[in-house]
């Protein structure tokens, strides 16, 4: 036994580190120990139940509704609000739309461009139009009006974020839930990221606008408890504004010579260990830990901000207004500075241009971040000046060609393979020590043709 879990560490050895605010993405790090020993002990306790039926192991119903109940009166809830407990955002975003979806003939979904895509899954997975409706080009925050001029007969929900992953920025909750209401659609708040700091970030006096269930309009929200309420992976809760907004989602069937399956998400057998897990850290840091949390992370944010505002060369896109940053630059290759960071032992996120969104690296900076912001701002300085000085990737021309010749409809594992090699990117290895011109061939794919791309990567990856 020893022997096999030491080889689980040391295949971990080989991961990013999940704790100490040196991966700014992916992660959500208290830089509380006691916290990750309570979610452990809570997980571990409850792994072997099974949510399937509550009425076979009522403590997991139990305590999803404790869990719903906290949800509820952090986020604006009252008496009719109704939730049901995930497995993650990308879940709770999807049944939000689910249950929307038989609204309409034909339906479709208004999303600002900014909107997760856990809602094209979504439209892809159900069956629904996208129609997508670019932001504002300076602030990334969704256009109310381009929003609401957007609905139609056909439209079943309307998404906004608080705040958006890409950006970090809060979109206008209550412009476009009443223009949704208006029109008689419903409305989806994804504060999936957002929705467990920004209820304390307003406690602490930041000036953080009307988002949640209280907004006049807002029929669905989503919170991710693995984010920034730094419980274990595998939990976030899907608010509705009444039981019956709700039952869309809900599934029986009976139509089959076992137990009539009956479920509340898209899982069936679910294991108690994340809800357990996400209770007991719920339970332990309480209002007055997740205070004290947020303002650990409020102060990293600002300093960090700070700290690349003070670099020559970088800046901060849009109006943030939560715990993210996205950092573009018109002078230095953020592929190449995203390498030089790995190099110095921090992981920040690339993300490619899309409409008027420029290239930029994303952070998600966290309470763990509280302490080593000058160290962070320092090593980013230093990544930045060695960018300059290595000057940007250039994707070769004959390499350039190819992609442009690359058709995403018809592309094979073939032509995918030969692009490999022609970048020098042979099977077998891994990833390169260095991913900037990874991303530069990627930047130069249009978004179509890069997801084509990736998957035949994700291939490769999986046998
Ligand atoms: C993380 C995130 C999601 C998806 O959540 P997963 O837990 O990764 O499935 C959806 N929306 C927003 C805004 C997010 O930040």
């Amino acid at each position: 036994m020893t022997d096999v879990l030491a080889e689980l560490h040391a295949l971990r050895a080989g991961d990013l580190p999940t704790h100490g605010g040196r991966t700014l993405a992916y992660v959500y790090d208290s830089g509380l120990s006691e916290v990750d020993e309570i979610g452990a002990d809570a997980h571990a306790a409850a792994a072997g139940t099974n949510g399937l039926d509550p009425t076979a192991f009522p403590s997991v119903a139990r305590m999803e509704n404790d869990i719903v109940a906290t949800a509820s009166r952090l986020l604006g809830g009252n008496a009719d609000t109704a939730g049901s407990v995930t497995s993650g955002g990308t879940e709770s975003c999807l049944l939000a739309v689910l249950a929307a979806r038989d609204g309409r003939p034909d339906p479709s979904l208004v999303l600002p461009s900014t909107a997760h895509a856990a809602f094209h899954k979504a439209a892809h997975l159900f069956g629904l139009r996208v129609i997508q409706v670019p932001v504002d080009p300076v602030t990334f925050r969704a256009d109310p009006a381009a929003t609401a001029a957007a609905i139609d007969d056909s439209t079943v929900l309307v998404v906004a974020s608080a705040p958006s992953y890409a950006h970090g920025v809060i979109d206008s909750i209550p412009e476009i839930a009443a223009a949704a209401a208006d029109r008689g659609v419903r409305m989806h708040v994804d504060a999936c990221i957002g929705g467990w700091v920004l209820p304390y970030l307003r406690r602490l006096g930041e000036d953080v606008p009307p988002f949640d269930l209280s907004v006049p309009g807002v029929t669905s929200l989503s919170v991710d408890l693995h984010k920034y309420a730094y419980c274990p992976k595998g939990t976030s809760v899907l608010l509705h504004a009444d039981a019956g907004l709700r039952r869309g989602h809900y599934f029986a069937s009976a139509a089959w010579p076992g137990y009539t399956m009956l479920n509340s998400t898209l899982q069936s057998t679910r294991s108690g260990g994340p809800p357990a897990a996400a209770w007991a850290v719920l339970r332990h840091l309480g209002d007055d830990g997740y205070l004290r949390l947020a303002q650990r992370v409020r102060d990293a944010v600002a300093r960090i901000r700070a700290g690349i505002e003070g670099i020559p060369g970088l800046r901060v896109l849009g109006d943030p207004g939560s715990t993210l940053l996205a950092v573009a630059s018109d002078e230095v290759d953020l592929f190449v500075v995203a390498d030089e960071m790995t190099a110095r032992g921090w992981y920040t996120q690339p993300q490619f241009a899309y409409q008027s969104s420029p290239v930029n690296l994303h952070l998600t900076i966290t309470a763990a971040n509280h302490g080593s912001e000058a160290a962070f701002v320092a090593d980013l300085t230093a990544a930045v000046a060695a960018a300059r000085a290595l000057g940007p990737t250039e994707v070769a021309p004959e390499l350039a060609a190819a992609i442009a010749a690359l058709d995403p409809e018809t592309l094979t594992a073939e032509q995918f393979a030969g692009l490999l090699a022609g970048a020098g990117l042979g099977q077998g290895g891994g990833l390169p020590e260095r991913m900037a011109p990874v991303n530069a061939l990627l930047a130069a794919a249009p978004p179509r043709l890069r997801e084509r791309l990736l998957l035949e990567f994700l291939g490769t990856v999986y046998r």
